[in-house]
């Protein structure tokens, strides 16, 4: 089959097509992000009305692109997958239409796809990760711990309580003045930074279960700096450094305790990975540290390359793959979703007031 992605739900216009090949493993043939970042970037941040309107007039050419590219035309495609949420309400429904309109023209069905899943599913499509799986979700607007145990079966063990940890980077980043977006900015001011001058605190290391926070540790990054004022760029470098530690081994307690609990649940699987998806698993120190954490505990780390970890078409096309082949489809009064947990329902609600 061949199947056309459509992703839309924050700061990137996105389409893709994937197909999977006669040996059986799944190829990417085309891949178009365009991201919205400069039209937002005076802003400090996504806007919505911005965003949707911005997805409204690039779509079309991206979809077109992302068929080009692949060298397909509509009448090769065997389904078409967008994302139905979660996200901003706006860019879901722009994209969410497209791929109605392109499957009910064509006769061929829709995929209403979870952005999360498309990110947890990843990993299949570039390494080919058997089921089960861990992953860790660190992006913009999320920060979770999945059990990935099959198609449309996933266990959420930890979230957020607050901030997101790529949020948590972008604040920071703004209120030491180094601009947007702020993990990359951060990661190079840390380069010549003491991450041992500063000690932050490391949130919720005590507790068992698996959630995170890092609003506190935005808090004390500021109050350090207010102490320092005026800052000199040493000081700028030191506290960033400091910041990316904390932030580092609060990852690796968290996902030390998942290790543990997977090995619990699941002690049959002898290989056992983790894999890693969203913006923030660009950063080399967060990287490292856990790549130290599951070496220790016995784990894999799969990393996919940084353009499938942050949002893009390939992922929701290839989720819709999976569906398409497990037989599933999605009606045409489908509604998009700004809120849709991954774990509590794999399909989401049909119609709309029902
Ligand atoms: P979501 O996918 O949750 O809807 P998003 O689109 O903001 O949100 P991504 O595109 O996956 O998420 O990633 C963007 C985030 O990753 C931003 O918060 C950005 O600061 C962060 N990020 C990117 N590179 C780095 C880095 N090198 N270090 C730390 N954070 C980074
Ligand atoms: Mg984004
Ligand atoms: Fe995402």
């Amino acid at each position: 089959p061949v199947i056309l992605g459509i992703e839309t739900s924050c700061d990137e216009t996105a389409a893709a097509v994937v197909a999977r090949d006669e040996a059986g493993a799944p190829t990417i043939l085309s891949n178009v992000v365009y991201s919205q970042i400069d039209d937002h970037a005076a802003f400090g941040g996504v806007v919505p009305e911005i965003s949707a309107r911005a997805h409204a007039e690039a779509l079309d050419g991206i979809v077109t692109a992302a068929l080009d590219e692949a060298g397909v035309t509509l009448s090769e495609v065997s389904a078409v997958a967008a994302t139905a949420g979660p996200g901003l309400i706006g860019g879901l429904i722009v994209g969410s239409v497209m791929a109605k309109a392109i499957a009910h023209a064509r006769g061929i069905p829709f995929l209403a796809v979870n952005h999360l899943e498309g990110h947890a599913l990843t990993p299949r499509l570039t390494d080919g990760l058997a089921y089960p799986y861990l992953m860790l979700l660190v992006s913009g607007g999320h920060t979770q711990i999945l059990l990935v145990r099959g198609l449309g079966d996933y266990e959420r063990w930890g979230t957020t309580i607050d901030d997101a940890l790529g949020e948590a980077f972008d604040k920071t980043a703004k209120l030491l003045g180094l601009g947007h977006p702020g993990g990359p900015m951060v990661e190079r001011a840390a380069e010549d930074g003491d991450p041992k001058r500063f000690s932050f605190p490391r949130p919720m290391l005590r507790e068992a279960r698996l959630d995170f926070s890092f609003s506190g540790l935005k808090t004390s990054v500021r109050q350090a700096a207010e102490k320092n004022a005026p800052v000199s760029r040493q000081d700028v470098s030191d506290l960033a450094a400091s910041f990316q530690a904390a932030c580092a081994d609060t990852i690796a307690d968290r996902m030390d305790r998942a290790f543990a609990r997977f090995r619990d649940m699941l002690p049959e699987i002898a290989a056992p990975t983790i894999a890693v998806a969203g913006g923030v698993a660009a950063n080399q120190t967060i990287r490292h540290a856990l790549e130290t954490a599951a070496r220790d505990a016995g784990f894999t780390l799969v990393a996919p390359p940084f353009r499938l970890c942050t949002d893009n078409g390939a992922m929701i096309a290839y989720a819709g793959l999976e569906r398409f082949e497990a037989k599933m489809s999605d009606p045409l009064d489908t509604p998009v979703r700004s809120r849709w947990p991954l774990d509590r329902r794999a399909q989401p609600v049909i119609g709309y007031g029902r």
